[in-house]
């Protein structure tokens, strides 16, 4: 038995000293206008996770009027809830996100996100699909803005099945 997971997350940019995404520091003259770290990668595919198994999403899981999740490491959050995932009997089969952003530029970086992807989630690379697009030199407040959209599969773990 399978389950799909969608997730989709946006973060402003303002001027800084770098941004996470998908675990990964990419030095940059940007930051996340965001309450946690912002990483939107991340963010998106715990969303993922949490509604391909029915969970709560990630904004009543870790509210951000919370100060614990003030500044928090997103990949935490992630490990919260790909241990409920597989917790509830699924375990996570394969990952597809697209990275939208004009800057930073993702082609220098894609590899190593797609490493940490495969590490945080105990995923072969083969298994995390990664695209990196930009907005076509559209103009406007979201041009300032780091978007991504995060599907995953689930897949019923087998002692599940026949328990
Ligand atoms: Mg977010």
């Amino acid at each position: 038995m399978y389950r799909t997971g969608l997730g989709w997350d946006l973060h402003r940019l303002q001027e800084g000293s770098g941004i996470p995404l998908g675990g990964v520091l990419i030095p940059c003259p940007w930051s996340f206008v965001a309450h946690s770290d912002g990483d939107v990668l991340l963010h998106a595919l715990t969303d993922a996770l949490a509604g391909g198994a029915g969970l709560p999403d990630i904004g009543e899981l870790f509210p951000d009027t919370d100060p614990e999740n003030k500044g928090r490491d997103s990949r935490e959050m992630l490990q919260v809830v790909l241990a409920a995932v597989r917790s509830k009997g699924w375990e996570l089969v394969a990952i597809d996100a697209v990275v939208v952003a004009d800057e930073p530029r993702l082609s220098p970086v894609k590899a190593s996100i797609r490493a940490s992807l495969a590490e945080l989630l105990e995923l072969d690379e083969d298994d995390v699909g990664l695209k990196g697009k930009t907005r076509e030199g559209l103009q406007g407040p979201e041009a300032r803005s780091v978007e991504a959209t995060v599907v995953v599969m689930l897949r019923r773990r087998q002692e599940e099945k026949h328990g």
